[in-house]
């Protein structure tokens, strides 16, 4: 009875979001009858926030998603406590970046959980030495894709809502994009300065260049002479604007900034869950904040 009530929820949205793009969605049990449907809801296991996101969002009232970055640790540097080594072995879906955090790179080795590999799932898009896919909205809703189909394989009842959220999502993360394509078209400058390489799926779908400070490791002391070659590289490009990361300060960032006398805003990596938006929120923040310290016009 609950499990029916929950599965009735669920149906609406996912109904509400695609009723023009789909005829037939009055059945609350869905339309798979005969296909088995997994007892209870599918455990998910996702390495960082925007793929709980992509996976909430695919998976509906059918799916109980955990995250294992949760803040307060940088991933890169994550280790996994013994219950969240549990977690991803006894999941049913994992859905992590291979690169992200050796830990968890090691716990997903020994899981028998169905594993999305999101490098896997964005294909030919991987950029090489950097797992930060997630802050191209396209490339997430690839993973959204590879998401519905492992969902679909631990529950074959379900299997259509899920391709069918996965298109939803697909939809809406690409008006997010055309959105931020609006934000960034035409710019004071088009470098931009990082604290760690976070940004290079932003940069090359946005067409922007991107320089950090310290490199992929977040928690890299960078050198002098790295430090002098930034320095000269914003005074030469004329940069207002340092880009920090919100939860994370960098003394080498702040340097660089009482250096020149430039400023520093923050962006989200989702590294950690944004506080108190959810990714396309962040998302658009970021665009912001992006436009503002580069001298975008707005649309
Ligand atoms: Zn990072």
């Amino acid at each position: 009875m609950v499990l029916m009530y929950v599965r009735r929820g669920w149906s609406a949205t996912v109904c509400a979001v695609l009723a023009v793009v789909l005829a037939g969605c009055t059945d609350p049990v869905g339309s798979n009858q005969g296909a088995v449907t997994h007892p209870g809801p599918i455990t998910v296991v996702a390495a960082v926030y925007p793929l709980a996101y992509a996976a909430e969002q695919v998976g509906g009232g059918q799916v109980e998603v955990n995250t294992l970055a949760t803040g307060g640790v940088e991933p890169h540097e994550q280790e996994l406590t013994a219950k969240q080594v549990a977690s991803v072995e006894r999941a049913d879906v994992v859905v992590y970046v291979p690169g992200l955090s050796a830990a968890v790179d090691a716990a997903v080795g020994q899981s028998s959980a169905k594993v999305v590999d999101a490098l896997a799932a964005i294909g030919s898009h991987r950029r090489s030495g950097d797992p930060h896919l997630w802050l191209n909205p396209v490339r997430l809703a690839e993973v959204g894709d590879a998401i519905a189909e492992q969902l679909g394989i631990a529950d074959p009842g379900h299997a259509k809502a899920f391709a069918a959220a996965a298109i939803a999502l697909r939809s809406s993360l690409s008006q997010l994009d055309a959105d931020i394509k609006n934000m960034t078209r035409t710019c004071d400058s088009r470098l931009v300065v990082t604290t760690h390489t976070a940004f290079g799926y932003f940069a090359s779908r946005y067409n922007f260049r991107q320089v950090s400070i310290l490199g992929a490791d977040p928690e890299a002391e960078p050198s002098p002479a790295a430090l002098a070659r930034i320095v000269r590289l914003v005074r030469q490009n004329r940069i207002t604007t340092l880009y920090g990361e919100a939860g994370h300060t960098s003394k080498a960032l702040n340097a660089v900034a009482a250096e020149t006398g430039t400023s520093v805003r923050l962006l989200q990596t989702m590294e950690s869950p944004p506080r108190s938006l959810d990714y396309p929120a962040a998302m658009r923040e970021t665009a912001a904040t992006i436009s503002a310290g580069q001298g975008c016009i707005a649309p």
